[in-house]
């Protein structure tokens, strides 16, 4: 059997969850859980935090399939409905959607929703992707508040640059948002992991942490252990060969790397196909017997390589973690310039889930 798998340690996720709500005491939690819980099971996820005060989803197929596994918590869609066909069974699974455009208001001025329907409004307030324009803010929550069966929750925004705790841009974003909902009725709600760690200010009725709650620093160039979370997903892999190589031999595709003496380099079970980044550079940190090593040569889809002259004693079958315990999936995104966010989400479906705890 090929042992290319994930752990995924559930007594991570409810500590991350409980350090979150110790961080923003006075807030309600919201956990993004969209894109298949970030990669570890929606179900699996929203299941393991029962206690969490609301679900947050990209779109209405993920609230039916978290519905039909029989969650009940409050789910929030985050992008609102797409088409005017989904009222109804946003209705009959009571779930509460946020607008953020007008056309969105249009459709529900033509057809009332009923059952009531629970809406955010959402407010750009300078990230520029979602949101009724911050001028627009006060006009669009009474044209929503006068439709009857629509319940105004209250008003919410995002940040786009709350990831760096040295850009001024979350403070004017903040400060257009305030002014923009000034006296509104209702609760707010503005920010994400990053917000929630790295901007007090921003803390609300409710937060809407995703990426800390799988034990992941949201912020450039940050390590989740700094913010005493623990990461859930553990990517592992074994040795499947040992080759003892000349000086100049070139390694795998491209034989982009070559050994500069006589070495022996390692194969491991694990590649692009299972959600390893290929763009992973040679130096790319690799956890072999608890111990370091660097990836050599490209990744593959099946199969990488490393340098074992740190561990010439390792054999098939030694124990490789590719992130996660010991070796923090932000580092991995770094050396593969991406982000840890893509990491988690892009494991494949053929690496097998081991749940713990
Ligand atoms: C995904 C998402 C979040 C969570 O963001 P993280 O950076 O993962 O904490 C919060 N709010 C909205 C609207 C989202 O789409």
């Amino acid at each position: 059997m090929r042992r290319t798998e994930i752990t995924l340690d559930l007594g991570a996720l409810r500590h991350n969850l409980l350090r979150l709500r110790a961080a923003a005491p006075a807030s309600r939690v919201m956990a993004a859980i969209k894109a298949n819980g970030y990669g570890h099971g929606m179900e699996r996820v929203a299941r393991t935090l029962a206690e969490v005060d609301a679900l947050g989803v990209a779109c209405l197929e993920e609230a039916v399939r978290l519905r039909e596994a029989g969650i009940t918590t409050p789910i929030t869609l985050l992008e609102g409905f797409f088409h005017a066909d989904e009222l109804p069974v946003i209705c009959q699974h009571a779930l509460d959607v946020v607008i953020h455009h007008a056309q969105q208001i249009a459709i529900l001025e033509q057809r009332p929703p009923s059952p009531p329907l629970r809406v955010w409004l959402k407010v750009d307030s300078g990230m520029h992707r979602l949101g009724v324009p911050a001028d627009e803010a006060r006009a669009q929550w009474q044209r929503l508040a006068a439709i009857s069966g629509v319940v105004v929750n209250g008003v919410m925004t995002h940040l786009a640059n709350a990831d760096d705790l040295k850009d001024a841009s979350t403070v004017r974003q903040l400060n257009l948002f305030h002014a923009s909902c000034e006296g509104l009725p209702g609760e707010r709600t503005i920010a994400n992991s990053a917000g929630l760690l790295g901007w007090p200010q921003s803390h609300a009725e409710w937060n809407r942490p995703g990426i800390a709650l799988y034990g992941v620093s949201p912020f450039v160039g940050g390590r989740a252990a700094e913010h005493g979370l623990r990461p859930v997903m553990t990517l592992r892999s074994e040795l499947i060969a040992v080759n003892r190589l000349r000086q100049g031999d070139a390694i795998g595709y491209g034989g982009s790397w070559r050994c500069p003496e006589a070495m022996a380099v390692g194969v491991v079970a694990v590649g692009y196909g299972d959600g390893y980044p290929r763009h992973a550079v040679a130096g790319t940190p690799v956890l072999l017997n608890g111990r370091r090593v660097p990836l050599v040569g490209r990744v593959s889809m099946d199969m990488l390589t490393v340098d074992l002259r740190g561990q010439p004693e390792a054999s098939i079958g030694d124990g490789v973690v590719l992130w996660g315990e010991g070796l923090p999936v932000e580092e991995i995104a770094e050396h593969a310039t991406t982000i840890p966010y893509e990491l988690l989400c892009g494991v494949t479906g053929r690496v097998r889930v081991i749940e713990r705890g």
